[in-house]
């Protein structure tokens, strides 16, 4: 972190300032110019609240040189994670996974269907929300314990492992047989909801919020992998934008930008990002070519009664297009 201090501080100020950052663990660099005063903090700055220094009468500006987030940071950890989440299924380190299921878990028949076909496919995983965030109170609010159970009968007939999502932390017993606990966009910035899942040793689906930026997301994983979890995927789902024409707009960029700056995979999950299940394909199939660890696709055996999301929803036939179109473009995508 550079600090910028004005031209001839007052003294005292400028002392209570040195103190106060060598108190705080790091150690000054001084280089003084014509016009101002450098100050170098070499160390851990990861606490230093940048806002407090800049409101400070003789500082001038302020930057971050090194990203607040360590855990996350590919600095730190050079190599791609590799996250395990059943047998035989990773995410990251050059592998590629399509997660795909219901919206929500609406029936044993509709899951065990719908499982069935995706697993026939090549999906890896299957989703479904048992407890679901919705925008109105009178939507339907998922099965919850029930979807669960549910969920795990069609693990136990296709052999894939499950993801859902979790709205709080006192969910958490009825997890234990999910592979992969998903924290939706809506609770992206839920700290006591992340720093309990932190204390697990679930893999965490990460997703992007709304309105989030990456800093943002990556401080939120952050937060799981300081309580001591570092099995996080991170999913970006479609960000909130001036554009009304998709439900969300896909941030595609998002994937080589947390290339660079983290070592966790990142999934896309393109259903969410534009809300009409025309422009999934599209969709998936440039989140495959960007380079991207997975994808998440919403599917339905019958969008048109779906209890949630059917619009974006694909039939399983138009997921066994997705899909072939995807898994031919991966050998040829990004590896960073
Ligand atoms: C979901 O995946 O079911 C979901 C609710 O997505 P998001 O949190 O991205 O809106
Ligand atoms: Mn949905």
């Amino acid at each position: 972190m550079v600090v910028v201090v004005k031209k001839n501080p007052d003294k005292e100020q400028f002392e209570n300032l040195t103190n106060w950052l060598k108190s705080l663990g790091v150690t000054l660099h001084i280089s003084e110019g014509e016009s101002n005063m450098v100050l170098g903090l070499v160390g851990d700055t990861s606490s230093v609240d940048i806002d407090l220094i800049r409101s400070l009468a003789i500082v001038e500006d302020v930057k971050r040189i090194q990203e607040p987030y360590k855990n996350a940071n590919r600095k730190f950890h050079p190599e791609d994670s590799v996250i395990k989440v059943a047998d035989g299924v990773e995410f990251g380190g050059g592998t590629f996974n399509i997660i795909a299921g219901p919206c929500s878990v609406e029936s044993e028949k509709q899951v065990i269907e719908i499982a069935e076909r995706v697993k026939k496919a090549g999906a890896t995983m299957l989703r479904g929300g048992a407890f679901k965030p919705r925008t109105s109170p009178y939507s339907f609010q998922g099965l919850g314990c029930s979807g669960i159970e549910l969920l795990i009968k069609a693990k136990e007939a296709t052999g894939l492992p499950i993801i859902t999502e979790i709205m709080e932390f006192s969910q958490l017993p009825l997890f234990d047989e999910v592979d992969v606990i998903q924290v939706g966009a809506r609770n992206m910035q839920n700290f006591e909801l992340l720093k309990e899942l932190g204390h697990t040793r679930k893999p965490i689906l990460l997703k992007r919020g709304l309105a989030n930026t990456i800093q943002e997301l990556l401080m939120s994983a952050e937060y799981i992998m300081a309580g001591g979890n570092e099995k996080v995927i991170l999913c970006e789902r479609g960000i909130r934008t001036f554009e009304t024409a998709t439900r969300n707009t896909l941030d595609v960029s998002a994937v080589p930008v947390l290339k660079k700056h983290t070592h966790l995979p990142v999934v896309i999950d393109p259903s969410h990002a534009c809300g009409y299940s025309n422009y999934v394909k599209p969709l998936a199939l440039a989140a495959t070519a960007i380079g991207c660890d997975g994808l998440m696709i919403e599917v339905h055996n019958d969008p048109q009664h779906a209890l949630c999301d059917g619009a974006q929803s694909l039939t399983p036939d138009a997921f066994d297009d997705v899909a072939k179109a995807c898994f031919a473009l991966r050998p040829y995508s990004c590896r960073y």
